[in-house]
Formats: C-alpha cells, sequence, structure tokens
C-alpha cells in the first residue's frame, strides 16, 4: 500500500494537523491501493496563509521567469512520465495504454501551449489611438483555490496550475480524493522545478471538507473548479458570501448530430469516443441524434461497435476499456442503465452488470439504447459511464432542437459532408465547443461550457485571461 499521508504546504511536505486517514480503493481489483489524509480547517488555514504570503513576489516576478520554470516543470514531467501513468491508472482505473497516452499526453500539451501563449500574452495593452495615455493591465487574480475531479486528473490539473503560472496567481490544489496519487506526484514535480515556496500548496480533502474551507475562505480570491454541476452550485452559493471569482467547468450532454451524408466512419469514431476513459468524459458525445434515413444502419453499427469493446483491468496493456472509478458510480450507471431498461429505450449492447468474465472490479459493459426519446432520463441525465442513447431526428430544425433542449452546453458534434450545413450548425448549437467531422480542436484553443456546464474557459490564452484581473489605467507615460 503506497502512504502519502502529507500535505505540501509553504514549498515542505508536512503532516496533517486536522486529518483523517483516508484509503483510495483500486477500482480494477476492489482493493485498498493508498493511503491519504483528509484534511480540514488548519490545513487550508495554513496553505492559504502560505499562497497569500508567496503572492506580492510571484506577482513582481517577471513573466519570463515565471514561464522558465514551468518549462522545467515539463522537463520533469516527462521525465516522470512512466510514474505518473502508473500512479493514474491505479487510481482512478484509465488501462495503462491511455494512462501512458492520451491521460500523460494532455498534462503534458496543456503546459506546452501554456508556455507558448504566455511567451505572446501582453500583459500590458493600449486602449486604443483614441486614448494614447490608457493602458490595460491584465494582473494576476491572486490566491486561486483548484478544485478537481478524478476523471482526467492531469489534464486537468495542469489547465488550472499552467494559466496560474503563467498569469502569476499562488494556489492551493485539492485534487479529487479519488485521484491524490497523481497530484501528489506533481506536487513533488513542482518542488523538483523549484517553484518558490508558498506559491504552490496541496492540501487533500473531500468536498465537505478541505472543498468547503477552501471555497468559503477570506484570503482566497477566485475558486477554480472543475467538476459536477450539482458541487459547482453547491460552490457558488458557498463562495458567494465573500464575492470570490469562481470559474467552472461541469458537467455534459453532449449531442452527435450524425447526417445521412457523414462519412462512413463517423458512427464507429462516435461509439468509440464515447466509450473512451470508461464514459467518463464531461464531453462524451452521450446523445447521438441520427438523420431518419440513416438511423436503422446507425443503430446497427453502434451496436456490433460496442460489441467488440473489450473490457479489462487498468494494469494491462491493450486498448480495453478500464472500470468504472468507484462503487458509487458503478451502482448509479447500472440504476441508469436499467431506468433506460425501464422507460422503453430499446437495448441493443451491454446492459446491466459486470462483463461475463469479470467478477471484482467496478466494471460496466459498453451499452448503447436505440429509440431514445428526448424525455428518458437517458437522454437528460450525465450517465458518467460507458453508456450510449441513439435518437432520431427528421429535419435539421429538429436536430438542432433536440441537442440544444438540455441543461448542459459543453461540446455537441456534427457529420456532415456539406460544408455550409457545418458551418450553419456550428453557430445554432448552444454549446462552448463545437467539433466537427472527428476533427480535434487545435492546440491552445479554449476548453469550457455555457449554461450549466460551467462559465470558464481553459488552456491558451483564454485560460490566462481568466486568472487574471483587468485594470485600465489613465495617465500612463509614454516616456
Ligand atoms: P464532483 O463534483 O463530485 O467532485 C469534483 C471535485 O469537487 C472533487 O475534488 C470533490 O472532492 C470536490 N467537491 C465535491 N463537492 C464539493 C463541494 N461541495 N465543495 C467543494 N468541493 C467539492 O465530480 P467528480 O465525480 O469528481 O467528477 C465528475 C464530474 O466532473 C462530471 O459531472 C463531469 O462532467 C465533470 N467534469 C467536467 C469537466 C469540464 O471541464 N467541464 C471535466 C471533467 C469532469
Amino acid at each position: 500500500m503506497i502512504e502519502k499521508r502529507d500535505f505540501y504546504i509553504d514549498g515542505k511536505w508536512v503532516a496533517p494537523q486536522d486529518g483523517r486517514e483516508y484509503q483510495v480503493i483500486n477500482p480494477s481489483t476492489e482493493e485498498p491501493c493508498t493511503v491519504i489524509s483528509l484534511g480540514g480547517q488548519a490545513d487550508v488555514d495554513a496553505a492559504v496563509a502560505a499562497a497569500k504570503a508567496a503572492l506580492p513576489g510571484w506577482i513582481a516576478t517577471p513573466p519570463e521567469e515565471r514561464i522558465a520554470l514551468m518549462e522545467k516543470l515539463v522537463e520533469i514531467y516527462k521525465n516522470r512520465a512512466e510514474e505518473m501513468a502508473q500512479a493514474i491508472s491505479t487510481e482512478m482505473g484509465a488501462p495503462i495504454d491511455l494512462a501512458r497516452s492520451a491521460q500523460w499526453g494532455a498534462g503534458y500539451s496543456h503546459m506546452k501551449n501554456f508556455i507558448k501563449a504566455a511567451k505572446d500574452f501582453k500583459f500590458i495593452k493600449p486602449l486604443g489611438d483614441h486614448a494614447p495615455n490608457d493602458r490595460i493591465i491584465y494582473e494576476a487574480v491572486g490566491v486561486v483555490a483548484m478544485i478537481t475531479p478524478w476523471n482526467w486528473p492531469m489534464n486537468q490539473v495542469t489547465l488550472k496550475v499552467g494559466a496560474a503560472v503563467a498569469a502569476g496567481c499562488t494556489m492551493i490544489l485539492k485534487p479529487s480524493e479519488e485521484s491524490p496519487l497523481s497530484a501528489v506526484l506533481f506536487a513533488e514535480m513542482m518542488d523538483e522545478a523549484g517553484f518558490p515556496a508558498g506559491v504552490f500548496n496541496l492540501v487533500n480533502g473531500d468536498g465537505q471538507g478541505v472543498g468547503t474551507a477552501l471555497t468559503g475562505h477570506e484570503d482566497v480570491d477566485m475558486v477554480s473548479f472543475t467538476g459536477s454541476t450539482r458541487a459547482g452550485i453547491a460552490i457558488s452559493k458557498n463562495a458567494a458570501d465573500t464575492l470570490k471569482k469562481v470559474h467552472l467547468e461541469l458537467g455534459g450532454k453532449g449531442a452527435n448530430l450524425v447526417f445521412a451524408d457523414a462519412d462512413d466512419k463517423a458512427v464507429k469514431r462516435g461509439v468509440q469516443h464515447m466509450m473512451n476513459n470508461s464514459g467518463q468524459s464531461c464531453n462524451a458525445p452521450s446523445r447521438m441524434i441520427v438523420e431518419a434515413s440513416a438511423y436503422d444502419q446507425a443503430v446497427e453499427t453502434a451496436a456490433e461497435v460496442a460489441g467488440k469493446i473489450a473490457v479489462g483491468p487498468a494494469n494491462e496493456e491493450g486498448n480495453h476499456i478500464g472500470p468504472v472509478v468507484n462503487e458509487s458510480q458503478w451502482g448509479k450507471i447500472q440504476d441508469l442503465i436499467q431506468k433506460g431498461i425501464d422507460e422503453g429505450a430499446r437495448l441493443v449492447a451491454g446492459g446491466t452488470g459486470r462483463p461475463e468474465h469479470l467478477n471484482r472490479g467496478f466494471y460496466v459493459k459498453p451499452t448503447v439504447f436505440a429509440d431514445v426519446t428526448p424525455d428518458m432520463t437517458i437522454a437528460r441525465e450525465e450517465i458518467f459511464g460507458p453508456v450510449l442513447s441513439i435518437m432520431k431526428f427528421e429535419s435539421e430544425e429538429q436536430a438542432v432542437e433536440m441537442a440544444n433542449d438540455t441543461v448542459y452546453g459543453l461540446t455537441n458534434y456534427v457529420q456532415s459532408q456539406d460544408g455550409a450545413r457545418r458551418n450553419r450548425l456550428a453557430k445554432q448549437l448552444r454549446s462552448g465547443m463545437v467539433e466537427m467531422n472527428g476533427e480535434s480542436r487545435g492546440a491552445g484553443a479554449p476548453f469550457g461550457g455555457m449554461k450549466r456546464s460551467g462559465n470558464g474557459r481553459e488552456g491558451g490564452v483564454w485560460g490566462i485571461e481568466d486568472f487574471c484581473e483587468v485594470k485600465a489605467v489613465s495617465g500612463w507615460s509614454n516616456d
């Protein structure tokens, strides 16, 4: 069993003041794999005090020096890639090949993109020719509490830490209690890179304890949160008394609009994307909405593709999917699959229970429902497991209406060979991102949602801006 009980505060590993023991369960085996401490108010107070004390010096550090530290961090992250992949795979169940590639790689590319964006970022800009003595200064928001989920742990940690380093914010990270190992390793890397004491602090804990203490703290200037919409609402309310900035990246229920003129890989691609990371992605294309004339073929293809997806332990190499993160998620997914059956959707692949060859571990069968209607629970709720709902549309107008008929608005997808239609739909879909024909968004593109998917933008220039205050100055000397 790995023991990681200490917190990283003010440049040192320290024993918790308020700690309770917590065992992290390996979802592939259901056995405990790591012991951490869940901190309390005194630990949060110490970490916030360290971040506050470090702030003036860090804000005054020239951006080039902050970027140089991030470059060092990236080198260390690269050198310790295998350790990171193993940590992610053990704690949250991503198969090791996925952990080595996309899970580790997301962190790597975000940091590289931030370095590039920060090098070009103008922290002081002129307002315009009409006001030669005005300047707009982008200034670090201050002390940022970062609360992250377990599903893409390094993706989310680096999107926040990278932005904070570039902007000049100091920070306290509270990773998910389900994925603390990767975060502790990341804190070791921050230490090795030589960030000044207090700039980065890590306190492990749960939402009720450390999460609440951070989001209500007097000396925290901003909360950057990624996780469920439920927690995003609770955090916003708790943060309201101190009117801190609240930056939210929340859940999703992405529509994937498949038109009859879509390329012949579109359905397969949509199913595989849905099942990737065992369906535990906020931007998963969980509603495949197919044009009537292509519907029957799409259902057949989707069932066939899902039926071929292997499920197995995270430590085995290969392109199978792993378990879902924990028992409560497993139970919630089972209930939703049962609800799909009870409410009359047609099950064409998977179903309830573990795959036959696995009798331990939180494994879910890759599941596909056809004939899903917009009122069904599986069309409305974020399932966060390998479960796809297929629906039918008759016209482009109806397709847009169905796609937008959700409280979420993170990523929508369009599959069509008709360029004019794609451009039209990109404007009509109410989501922070629209990805079309399987083309991923380019490096440095902003990630974030509309509606109850949140209000933040992460990554690249937009990610840095979200960690800055905008200050308007007149009477600037041009001498
Ligand atoms: P979660 O909301 O349960 O937990 C996320 C984090 O918030 C954890 O660190 C948890 O300890 C903490 N937390 C929980 N309640 C809190 C509270 N009241 N106050 C402060 N902190 C609290 O979510 P999860 O189960 O870890 O992650 C899955 C969810 O995250 C899904 O809904 C998914 O869509 C969403 N997500 C969104 C994005 C995005 O960028 N939009 C990315 C990944 C995941």
